[in-house]
Order: C-alpha cells, then sequence, then structure tokens
C-alpha cells in the first residue's frame, strides 16, 4: 500500500495526483473526441478538456485525502503499538525494538529495570486513580532522567531506562543513583502526598547479554536481587543466574516435597518477659526433605511458594501436622502459624479452619495466627471479615513485622487484634539506637493503651531482653531464648515457673544496675 510519512511527502503526492489527474483527463478528453468525432466536430475541443479535467481534480483530490487518511490512522496505530497508554512512554515491545542487538555496530548501553516498592499496598489503600497518578508522575521524572536516552513503561509498576556508554565513565550504579532519588520523592496525588520506593537492577550490554531480551532479563534478576536485599540498586552478575536456575528448582519441587510432608514445622518458643516462662511457639517452615546445608531456606520457597499459589497448601500441610504432633498434645501454650497475605482473601478460610480445629478437638484459644500489614490492604473488606470470623470461634490473631510497612494506626483499631509482634530490624539496635528504642516504647505504649499485648522479635543477647523487660514489652522471641527446634519446649511447667521466677528477679536487679 501506498506510504506518505510527512507533509512533504503529502504535498509531493498531491501535486504529482493532479499532474497525473490531468494528463489522464486530456487522454480521456482526447479519446472522448476520437469516438464521438461525427457529434463534437462542431464542438470545442478545449471545452471537453476543461469539463473532463473540472470532474478528474476533485476525484484526484478526494483520493489523495483519503490516502491522508489512511496514513494518520497507520501512524496512529504505530504509536498505539510503542507507546504506553497511561505515561505516553515506550512499552516493553518498543524497548526492546531499540535496544542494541548482538553483532550491530553498537556502543556499550546501560539498561536500568526500575520496580516501585509496595506498590501494591498503595493501589489496595488509595484505589487505582490514584496508583495511576503515581504512575504518571514517576513516569515524568523518568522521562526527565537526563542521561536516559529513552524511558519505558514495561507493565505494571515495572519501569526501564537505557542509557548511552557515553555516560558510562563512572559506575553505572552512581549515574542511576539520583533517578532512583528522585523516583523515591513523594508524590503529590488528589488524597495527599504519597511515597514509593524504586529497586533498580542493572545490565551492561555487551558485558552482561547479546540480545534486548536477555540484557531486559538481566536487568530484571538484578532488580529482584536489589528488591530481596530491602530495595536499592543492584548490577547484574553471573551468580544471579545460578540462583534463578536454583529457583526454578525449588519451583519444580515445591508441590511434591508440601504433598509429601517434606516441609516440615519447627516450633520457636515465646517466652513471656516477666517470668522468662516458655507460653507458646511460633510455628516456622522448614525444608526437611533435604539434608540441613542443601535444604533451601523459608526466605527462598515461602516467596516462591507465593509467587506459584502453593503457600495455602503448605499452611494446610502444617496445620495438620501441627495438630496431630507433640506440641497439640501438650496440656497448654499457645501455638501460632504465620499465614501469607493470599490465604485471607480466600472466602472459605475461616470455615476450614474451624473444622480442622474440631476434627483434632484441638481448643480454638490455643491457636494464633500472625498476619502481616500488607496482607490486609489486598482487600481491606474481605480481610477483615475472614479475620473478625476467625476470631469469633476463639482464634487469636497477632500483626506481624509491625513497623515494617505502614504501621497503620486505623487498621491496628479494625482488626480483631490480640497481639503485635514488634519487626526485629527494631530489636537488633535497641541497646545502642535511641531511635529504636523510642519506636518499641511508643509501639509498648500505644499497645497498653489499646489493650494489646506486644511481642518483641529477634532477642539475641541478655542486654536486650532486660531493656524490653523494663519497657514493659510483654513476650519475647529470638535466638538467645529458644531457637526454632523441630521439637516443642515444655511450656510452663510449675516447677519451671518458680524457677523462672528467681531468674526474673535476678534479672530485674541486673536490668537496674545496666539502666
Ligand atoms: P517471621 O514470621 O518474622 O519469623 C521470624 C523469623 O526470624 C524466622 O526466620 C526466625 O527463624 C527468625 N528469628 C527468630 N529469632 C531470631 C533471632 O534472634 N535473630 C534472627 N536474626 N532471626 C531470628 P525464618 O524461619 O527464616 O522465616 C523467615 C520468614 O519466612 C518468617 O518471618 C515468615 O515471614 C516466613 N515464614 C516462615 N515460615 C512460614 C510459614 O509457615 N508460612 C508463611 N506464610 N510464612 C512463613
Ligand atoms: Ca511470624
Ligand atoms: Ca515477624
Amino acid at each position: 500500500m501506498l506510504s506518505i510519512r510527512n507533509r512533504t511527502e503529502m504535498a509531493v503526492f498531491v501535486v504529482l495526483a493532479s499532474l497525473a489527474a490531468m494528463s489522464s483527463s486530456s487522454i480521456l478528453a482526447s479519446a472522448t473526441y476520437e469516438l464521438f468525432r461525427p457529434v463534437t466536430e462542431r464542438a470545442n475541443l478545449l471545452h471537453i478538456i476543461f469539463i473532463t479535467a473540472l470532474i478528474a481534480v476533485p476525484i484526484a483530490f478526494l483520493l489523495a485525502l483519503h490516502s491522508m487518511r489512511i496514513t494518520r490512522y497507520q501512524s496512529e496505530l504505530e504509536d498505539l503499538a510503542n507507546t504506553d497508554a497511561l505515561t505516553g512512554l515506550h512499552n516493553r515491545r518498543r524497548f526492546l525494538e531499540l535496544l542494541p542487538q548482538e553483532g550491530e555496530d553498537a556502543r556499550r548501553t546501560v539498561i536500568a529495570f526500575v520496580d516501585l516498592d509496595r506498590f501494591k499496598s498503595i493501589n489496595d489503600r488509595f484505589g487505582h486513580a490514584v496508583g495511576d497518578e503515581v504512575f504518571k508522575t514517576v513516569a515524568g521524572r523518568l522521562q526527565a532522567f537526563r542521561p536516559a536516552l529513552s524511558a519505558a513503561r514495561l507493565g505494571g509498576d515495572e519501569f526501564a531506562l537505557m542509557i548511552d556508554e557515553g555516560d558510562l565513565a563512572s559506575d553505572p550504579a552512581s549515574i542511576v543513583a539520583p533517578v532512583r532519588r528522585e523516583i523515591c520523592r513523594p508524590v503529590d496525588t488528589s488524597t495527599g502526598r504519597i511515597s514509593v520506593g524504586a529497586s533498580i537492577g542493572l545490565a551492561v550490554f555487551p558485558d552482561d547479554a547479546a540480545t534486548p531480551s536477555e540484557l531486559l532479563r538481566a536487568a530484571d534478576r538484578a532488580m529482584l536481587r536489589a528488591k530481596a536485599g530491602g530495595g536499592g540498586i543492584c548490577r547484574f552478575t553471573a551468580s544471579l543466574d545460578a540462583e534463578a536456575t536454583d529457583e526454578q528448582e525449588i519451583e519444580a519441587r515445591l508441590r511434591t516435597v508440601i504433598t509429601s510432608r517434606g516441609i516440615t514445622p519447627a516450633y520457636q518458643p515465646v517466652i513471656c518477659t516477666a517470668t522468662r516462662a516458655v507460653v507458646g511457639h511460633e510455628v516456622l517452615a522448614r525444608w526437611t526433605a533435604e539434608a540441613r546445608g542443601d535444604a533451601p531456606s523459608p526466605g527462598r520457597f515461602i516467596p516462591i511458594a507465593e509467587r506459584v499459589g502453593l503457600i495455602d497448601e503448605l499452611f494446610w500441610s502444617l496445620l495438620e501436622q501441627v495438630l496431630s504432633g507433640p506440641a497439640a498434645r501438650a496440656p497448654d501454650g499457645v501455638i501460632a502459624l504465620n499465614v501469607s497475605p493470599n490465604q485471607l482473601h480466600h472466602d472459605n478460610f475461616a470455615d476450614r479452619l474451624a473444622t480442622q480445629l474440631v476434627r483434632h478437638k484441638y481448643d480454638p484459644s490455643r491457636l494464633e495466627l500472625e498476619v502481616t500489614e500488607t496482607a490486609m490492604f489486598r482487600d481491606m473488606e474481605t480481610g477483615i471479615d475472614v479475620l473478625r470470623r476467625i476470631a469469633e470461634r476463639g482464634v487469636s490473631i497477632s500483626l506481624d513485622d509491625f513497623g515494617t510497612g505502614h504501621s497503620s494506626l486505623s487498621l491496628v483499631r479494625q482488626l480483631p487484634l490480640t497481639k503485635l509482634k514488634i519487626d526485629k530490624s527494631f530489636i537488633s539496635p535497641l541497646i545502642w539506637s535511641s531511635h529504636s528504642e523510642s519506636i518499641v516504647s511508643a509501639t509498648v505504649s500505644l499497645c497498653q493503651a489499646l489493650g494489646l499485648k506486644t511481642c518483641a522479635e529477634g532477642v539475641e543477647d541478655e542486654r536486650t531482653f532486660l531493656r524490653l523487660q523494663e519497657l514493659g514489652c510483654d513476650y519475647v522471641q529470638g535466638f538467645h531464648l529458644g531457637r526454632p527446634n523441630p521439637v516443642p519446649a515444655a511450656c510452663d511447667a510449675p516447677a519451671q515457673k518458680e524457677a523462672l521466677k528467681a531468674v526474673a528477679a535476678k534479672t530485674a536487679v541486673l536490668a537496674r544496675k545496666l539502666a
């Protein structure tokens, strides 16, 4: 099909079309004259030419107009196929076309794969319209980033930048650091100021990959590594590739390992801070299908189980093992299980849980579920409803990793909580960081005011334990007090209670000395 790319070509086309129309009309006129010579002998040849041209020129003009329209549609379609409709940036398809190819005389190029942190919870909390406002602002900031040759939205909350070698005199990470700072700057939206984080993965052509799709994949892997480390910037290395293979292997084996009970519960004691008595256990998943050194850690397989939709199956497998195991047969002590975000949005979760408890004749007041804030923000209404139904049956609910998410007080009020677990990132530095101490102290006061218990996670030494005792934290967990173990510790036996009381008195004296 005839294709016209710009105005000049269009002008040339109209002139040529008109000339063609004129000449064809002359030929047409001559032919008509020859055919009807007897009739037209008296007629004026010029007159006939004029009338024919009068018909042919508008036809040529209409043809040109039609072709112009087709050309415009064509270029609009091309734009649509290459552009992200929301932000106006290039889309993934166009970005891949722009990336350098193996064998081309291409310059060294850095690809930055940008993924917004915690974006899902912004969408869940403030709605998609506000999420879109954030996307547009971030897109504008990426586009304004000068060393970048082009910016793209790859889909969802993923963006990418292509940076030319001319700007690569220094370390790629230091080149993209300013753009990360820009992205993380608060965004003004219709509901107020919102902050997003960004994890950025970097891959360099041709060092890290030779084709556009491999290059993007390498940058993606580096981004995932940055995210796993809590955000920031990470450059691709070959070892990340090995980890990816590892991840695929875990993914392939996960279902079989869960159904064959190759993932088993480990019990970490929960200690009453005042008495040092073991009052319960948190169940932590352990991959025991392999020898210890070869087995993937929970930090590796839990996110994979979540991603591939096996986390619910894992929960029920662990619950079954717990309810038929030694901890359930012990006379007292609470057992806490971690629940993953997606599980709370299954309508039948509460009923299924109740059925299991009845089947095992397990007292619901001895079961606790640990949920995180992010779990709630996905679908607030269903989440709250499911938790209320669970709590009505006597199961207690605690808020896990408090302080690492939004730390939303309105959420704390809406949920049927009994306990708040203060994340270990605030507990490890408690002794030397006044900032951490203020946070822990404020959280304990808040919980006291709201009638909630507090539990500090990650207590690794005596001084931290004593400080928590002073601050009035109700429970503690940590390697100092008990590591996760396949067999639960005995809970709260009376003799143990007495012994622990003495220890508690001693530690109180010690605490006063240390203070
Ligand atoms: P979490 O729920 O915050 O669990 C506490 C983590 O801290 C556990 O890591 C535990 O072994 C570790 N920990 C306990 N005391 C200390 C300490 O004194 N110092 C330090 N540095 N760490 C300590 P683990 O078992 O590797 O689990 C990591 C995370 O994986 C858990 O964090 C939880 O979010 C998730 N997870 C573990 N088991 C399950 C499960 O059965 N279901 C779900 N949904 N998530 C699970
Ligand atoms: Ca937990
Ligand atoms: Ca935790």
